[in-house]
């Protein structure tokens, strides 16, 4: 029978693991979503979309599937969802594995100031009206009610209105080349960024084009997260899953498993 595994989604690594999961006859993964982009776009890979209804109607969920591993790939700020899915695989005995790419660290040259929410990112713009990038995902954009005074060029993968007296908005769904995020923030005379730390390789590149033109950047940490066995990328998370469902070596599925790491990835 084939191994089941329930993927909270969210990230361009959930997306690779459900769909490398899928082409295998050894997994019946299947990867869920929020519902928070309009625009889903549609995996490779058998999906749900929406809320559970909370820890019991996830823990619930996991039952009825039949899950026997829970793989938490959700937006590294998707704190609720991350807390949930500790609780639930408690009380079901499910073995979770977080996959959670490492934090953005500054590099020579980043001109980076931390702070611990959107609120203080608002206020760490400073009073003088200036050009803003905010790629921080249509959620938050209210927060910046508070800084009005500001340009903003809003970058999130749905088109929306967003109740800012002086933004525009850039639909877009990454990954980014440096290139064209450079041209990108040269074009708007952007003055400063204005950033959530994600961590993934798919939105890196402003922050390498900010770095390349001198640019302020203002990036909101993670929320704490309850602890979790984690590993930073899809790969290990392939190789955790082989281990889990019969062993390196003892069977084809486990096999192939641990050959899809060789993989190149695939966009989100
Ligand atoms: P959240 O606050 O952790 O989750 C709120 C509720 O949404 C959860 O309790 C759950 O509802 C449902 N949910 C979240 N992820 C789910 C998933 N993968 N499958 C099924 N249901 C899910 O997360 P959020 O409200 O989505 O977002 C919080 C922050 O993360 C925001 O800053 C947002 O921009 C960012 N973010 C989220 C996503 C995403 O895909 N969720 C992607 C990019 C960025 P129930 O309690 O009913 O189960």
């Amino acid at each position: 029978m084939a191994f089941k595994v329930v993927i909270l989604g969210g990230t361009s690594e959930g997306r690779q693991l459900a769909e490398i999961l899928a082409e295998d006859p050894a997994y019946a993964p299947v990867l869920s979503f929020a519902g928070r982009t309009l625009s889903l776009q549609v995996p490779r890979a058998p999906y749900r979309v929406g809320g559970f209804g909370g820890v019991d109607g996830l823990a619930r969920f996991l039952r009825e599937e039949r899950c026997a591993a829970l793989i938490d790939a959700t937006h590294p700020f998707a704190a609720q969802m991350s807390s949930h899915a500790v609780r639930a695989a408690q009380l079901t005995a499910t073995p979770l594995l977080r996959v959670e790419c490492p934090a953005w660290r500054a590099a020579p040259g980043d001109r980076w100031t931390s702070v611990l929410d959107m609120a203080a990112a608002a206020a760490a713009l400073g009073a003088a009206p200036r050009r803003v990038f905010l790629s921080v995902g249509r959620l938050e954009v209210g927060a910046f009610l508070a800084a009005p005074q500001h340009d903003y060029l809003v970058r999130a993968v749905d088109e929306f209105v967003p109740g800012l007296p002086r933004a525009r908005v850039l639909a877009a769904r990454g990954p980014f080349e440096v290139a064209a995020e450079r041209e990108l923030l040269e074009r708007e005379r952007i003055e400063i960024v204005v950033s959530k730390n994600a961590g993934t390789p798919a939105t890196y590149a402003k922050l390498v084009a900010a770095r390349a033109l001198g640019l302020p950047v203002i990036l909101v940490a993670r929320p704490l997260l309850p602890p979790a066995e984690t590993v930073g990328s899809f790969e290990p998370a392939l190789a955790w899953l082989a281990a889990l469902a019969g062993g390196v070596g003892e069977d084809g599925g486990a096999h192939r498993a641990a050959d899809h790491t060789a993989r190149e990835p695939r966009g989100v």
